[in-house]
């Protein structure tokens, strides 16, 4: 799958690849938890490289490109 954020299409900084597979991960950590911060129990969206295996990681949801 192909992706964009912003209008702008995701390419793997690392290989220039165009094709993902999306999962997501927490942020939070116990460190976070203690401190009450919110934002850092927020899901961050990865984007893995389908070439390269290359992680980029995104606090929005990117779309998908159909
Ligand atoms: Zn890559």
């Amino acid at each position: 799958m192909r992706y964009q954020i912003n209008q702008i299409d995701i390419a793997c900084p690392c290989c220039q690849n165009d094709r993902f597979d999306k999962d997501y991960r927490q942020l939070n950590t116990k460190g976070a938890t203690f401190f009450n911060l919110d934002w850092a129990n927020k899901d961050a969206i990865i984007l893995v490289c389908k070439q390269c295996s290359y992680i980029s990681w995104f606090m929005d949801e990117p779309e998908e490109i159909r």
